[in-house]
């Protein structure tokens, strides 16, 4: 397992309801929402729906047209378990319980303004690397 794919400290924040924050063993340090982490839940239920709209991890389902939004309480885990030393488990308030979420997937879907941008540029990692270079002062 590489250091960016194994937490330091992991704190969720169940009571306040504010999120989870991560701190990442290469330094690197993520903060998560509930509702991020219930949109991004990786179970192959909620994956298949996300992969029918196209949907990214932790992005909502758009709203339905001429519907108004429901009322929906605030989304918040009842209960948090670790899975192994590689996973954490959320019960969250809806019922919802299926999704594993290891850690490495926790980094590639991290919603800190570097990894996002990181995620948009499709581009291959030979072009990263490329842009990354030109970037160095001289
Ligand atoms: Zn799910
Ligand atoms: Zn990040």
């Amino acid at each position: 397992m590489s250091l960016a794919e194994d937490p330091k400290s992991v704190k969720v924040n169940k009571t306040s309801g504010t999120g989870m924050e991560i701190e990442w063993k290469d330094g690197h340090r993520g903060s998560y929402t509930f509702p991020y982490l219930r949109e991004a839940c990786p179970c192959a239920l909620c994956n298949g729906e996300r992969v029918k709209d196209g949907r990214q991890p932790g992005e909502p389902p758009p709203p339905v047209a001429g519907q108004l939004p429901m009322f929906k309480p605030a989304v918040r885990p009842t209960e948090v378990k670790p899975v192994g030393k590689y996973a954490i488990n959320f019960v969250w308030n809806d019922g919802h319980q299926h999704g594993i979420y290891t850690w490495s997937y926790l980094r590639q879907i991290c919603p800190c303004p570097e990894c996002k941008m990181k995620r948009e540029s499709t581009d291959g990692v030979a072009d990263d690397m490329a842009e990354h270079d030109s970037r160095k002062p001289n």
